[in-house]
């Protein structure tokens, strides 16, 4: 019989850029093939998978907002966007022969299900991929503030935060030489030192309600079943 995960339901959050691949612009369709492939490995390991996705890739609210955009009205194409994203990581992931639902915290319901909780927990227990869309719902959040708010939401055993690098680092490892990466950090060292690694919202909301972090880099194949394994040496633990 299979060994167990360490651990059993994880949130991963995916920035919109983590979709783009060589491009500047849009959704790769390679790189989500290749996401929806280890998203499947994890799967078989038993692991219960959310996804919340960004939408950077397409559009954010503060750039147009910046140029006299009203922010509400730019926010909410932001969170448009993510739903954007968030099909087409459901399309990648029911192509790899998983099932995956989209499910939006605003109101799309021709397109994806609605955010329900007790529903969401359902789709995880049956071993569907849920992706969690549209972020927060609410214009002034990010989806890392979703991540959290969601990861806590059902209860996840860990939050993955996908980055380029393979964790949090002491200064920009790609203009800085002697930057270090950090193995393990707390959330107030985090906020202190002003580690860019997720907004302050989104941090506070996981160190008040006990929800660990994991950044790790969503580049190197293999790494996120090492961790859901229980692997310490793969990117920063933040807790
Ligand atoms: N957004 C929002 N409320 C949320 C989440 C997102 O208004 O709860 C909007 C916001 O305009 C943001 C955009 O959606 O710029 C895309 O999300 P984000 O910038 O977090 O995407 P990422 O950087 O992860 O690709």
């Amino acid at each position: 019989s299979q060994k167990k995960p360490t651990y059993r339901r994880i949130l991963l959050k995916l920035s919109g850029e983590a979709l783009m691949g060589q491009s500047d612009y849009g959704i790769s369709a390679d790189v989500a093939e290749r996401l929806a492939r280890e998203l499947g490995e994890l799967i078989e390991a038993g692991v219960q998978v959310a996804l919340v996705v960004g939408g950077g890739n397409i559009f954010r609210g503060v750039g147009l907002a910046g140029r006299g955009m009203d922010r509400v009205t730019g926010d909410q194409m932001g969170m448009l966007a993510t739903v954007i994203n968030a099909l087409a990581l459901q399309d990648a992931i029911e192509n790899q022969g998983m099932t995956a639902r989209v499910m939006s915290a605003i109101r799309i319901n021709q397109v994806c299900e609605d955010y329900i909780r007790r529903r969401a927990i359902r789709h995880l227990e049956k071993g569907r991929v849920a992706i969690f869309a549209a972020g927060t719902g609410n214009p002034f959040f990010t989806t890392d503030s979703a991540a959290s708010l969601r990861a806590i939401e059902i209860n996840a055993d860990l939050m993955l935060k996908a980055t380029k690098v393979d964790g949090i680092y002491s200064a920009d490892p790609v203009s800085d030489s002697s930057a270090r990466r950090y193995t393990h950090l707390t959330y107030d060292e985090v906020i202190d030192q002003r580690l860019a690694v997720m907004d302050t919202t989104a941090i506070v909301l996981c160190r008040d309600n006990g929800m660990p972090l994991r950044v790790f880099d969503i580049n190197r194949a293999g790494d996120l079943l090492r961790i859901v394994d229980g692997a310490t040496d793969v990117g920063t633990l933040v807790d």
